[in-house]
């Protein structure tokens, strides 16, 4: 068999894709927080919302109204990302009407996929994170086979039903001949802690999911993030949790961004 030709990307330094089994697990929340974490850290951060079934990236970041200019270098279009909160964001929702991307056969996925890639203007970036549509599919697998990723971020809820869906979608990226490291595991809703009892902590989906599901695969915990209204009232106005009051989920975020930095694929 012909070995799958890469897609090129010069100007960038490093991929990363945010995937998870279930939807509604906070992908896209940890994907949009974890891109401007870094780009506070002075990281030159994309985020490329691959989320074809539901792209929630524009209203999380309070561009849905926006298209993307398109740009033209010797006869060829290329997309410029819209930049918010220090992040370029390129989404299939700038493309797909909604829910269009529901009733989109493989093939035009794959090559709705590639093209969000390859017909984005770059220039220097030292991240791209990718948001993928929860599971297993034809987004999944044209990201892994068609792009060079440093690593993959797992989400998941504590739940056993979470864990079970999310080891099914970590197996594809550690499939003989895709191989793409799985750089650790994120925890969502992890606990609720009520604001007048700041000590303490309810275990609403059960306890230690996440730490399960990293022992399996290998990889670290990178963090446990709770439930905290400010994470969905900043996903539904298009604000970022980083300007506001509760710091939980900066700190959260901030500490991801460290591990990550410090990994093997930085050096
Ligand atoms: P996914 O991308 O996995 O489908 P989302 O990131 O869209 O999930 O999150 C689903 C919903 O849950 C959104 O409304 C989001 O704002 C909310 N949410 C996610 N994580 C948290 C959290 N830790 N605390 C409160 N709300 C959250």
């Amino acid at each position: 068999m012909k070995p799958i030709e890469k897609i090129e990307l010069p100007d960038v330094k490093h991929i990363l894709a945010v995937a998870s089994g279930k939807g509604g697990v906070g992908k896209s929340t940890v994907s949009s927080n974890l891109a401007i974490a870094l780009a506070r850290n002075g990281y030159k951060t994309a985020l490329v919302d691959a989320d074809i079934y539901g792209p929630s990236i524009p209203r999380m970041f309070g561009i849905e109204d926006q298209k993307p200019e398109i740009l033209e270098f010797s006869g060829v279009q290329l997309m410029k990302p819209i930049e918010k909160f220090g992040v370029k964001v390129i989404s299939m929702g700038f493309f797909a009407g909604r829910n269009q991307g529901l009733i989109w056969r493989g093939p035009l996925v794959a090559n709705a996929t590639q093209q969000l890639f390859q017909n984005t203007h770059w220039e220097e970036t030292d991240f791209i994170i990718v948001d993928l549509p929860p599971g297993t599919g034809d987004v999944q697998l044209t990201v892994i086979q068609k792009l060079t990723i440093s690593g993959a971020i797992m989400v998941t809820t504590p739940q056993e039903i979470a864990l079970n869906d999310a080891r099914k979608a970590a197996s594809m990226f550690n499939n003989p001949g895709l191989d793409v490291p799985i750089l650790g595991v994120i925890e969502n809703m992890s606990w609720f802690t009520p604001v007048p009892h700041p000590n303490e902590k309810y275990y609403l989906f059960g306890k230690g999911g996440g730490e399960k599901l990293a022992t399996e695969l290998e990889s670290p915990l990178l963090g446990q993030i709770p439930l905290i209204a400010e994470l969905g009232e900043a996903a539904e106005n298009g604000l970022s949790v980083f300007s506001q009051k509760n710091k939980t989920p900066v700190k959260v975020f901030e500490n991801i961004t460290e591990s990550l930095c410090q990994m093997e694929f930085m050096q």
